[in-house]
């Protein structure tokens, strides 16, 4: 099941026009590579007091249902990598939007997971994953779904591989007629050190490593026993401690 969360994410309003990916590779990138957003796709975004605002995830079967709401914006759209295999009907139905007279219509880049579906038919996206203290994947605890075998493991925003996803995300929606950006879950990898157990993968313990070397100088760091940072490991500090499942890391933080 896809989350239902409590936290109404920001909306970002970008002309989305000057974002190249690198590296596409044989997945959704295909499809990126073949579209553009256009000049078209920009328009004079502006709230209104007055505006109403829908959050369709999923599309009605009849768009006249959203007509006597007279809804002036798309807040919560529907991410693309949910249409990846069928993006002329999700260009549609963002068409359809535009047939009721809406011109902010958002596109959802979920900042979360790559989706199981996604995760199974790209495993090497399944390496870009949150990890607890022993390694292993995390998963959301309110996503419950699984496809084939395979979990909506959290996407780590600390790897270069899920950040080049959410951007091909991103483009896929501007492509295809979104006209602004919602991040959905925008603290991403944040929220699961916040409660979930991770990140301890190699980008968040580099990225651990570098805020430490900035923040402290060389002499503040040995004092907190840290000789050489460069080579300073945050997870075996934490397993050495006695912290050595997940459990025991989430008591103690
Ligand atoms: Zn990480």
């Amino acid at each position: 099941m896809k989350k239902k969360y409590s936290i109404i994410p920001f909306i970002i309003l970008l002309c989305f026009l000057n974002l190249n990916c690198q590296n596409t590779k044989n997945r959704a990138s295909d499809t990126v590579s073949s579209e553009k957003a256009s000049s078209d796709n920009c328009v004079n975004n502006e709230f209104r007091s007055s505006d109403i605002s829908l959050m369709p995830e999923w599309m009605p079967r009849d768009m006249a249902v959203f007509k006597v709401l007279h809804p002036g914006i798309v807040v919560w759209g529907s991410d693309p990598i949910f249409h990846i295999n069928h993006l002329e009907t999700y260009k549609k139905e963002l068409q359809g939007f535009k047939d009721l007279g809406i011109n902010m219509i958002a596109c959802n880049v979920w900042l979360l997971t790559a989706t199981e579906e996604y995760l199974y038919h790209n495993p090497e996206y399944r390496e870009a994953v949150c990890r607890d203290i022993t390694g292993t994947p995390i998963v959301p605890p309110w996503l419950d779904g699984q496809y084939k075998g395979v979990k909506p493991y959290w996407g780590c925003t600390n790897n270069p591989l899920f950040q080049e996803l959410l951007i091909i995300k991103a483009r896929l929606g501007m492509a295809h007629g979104a006209t602004m950006l919602h991040l959905d879950d925008h603290l991403g990898t944040f929220s699961c050190a916040e409660f979930a157990g991770g990140c301890f993968c190699e980008y968040c313990l580099e990225g651990f490593r570098k805020w430490l070397a900035k923040k402290y100088t060389p002499q503040e760091l040995s004092k907190k026993g840290i000789k050489d940072v460069t080579r300073f490991n945050y997870a075996e500090l934490v397993k050495a401690s006695g912290y050595t499942t997940k459990k025991a890391y989430r008591d103690a933080v």
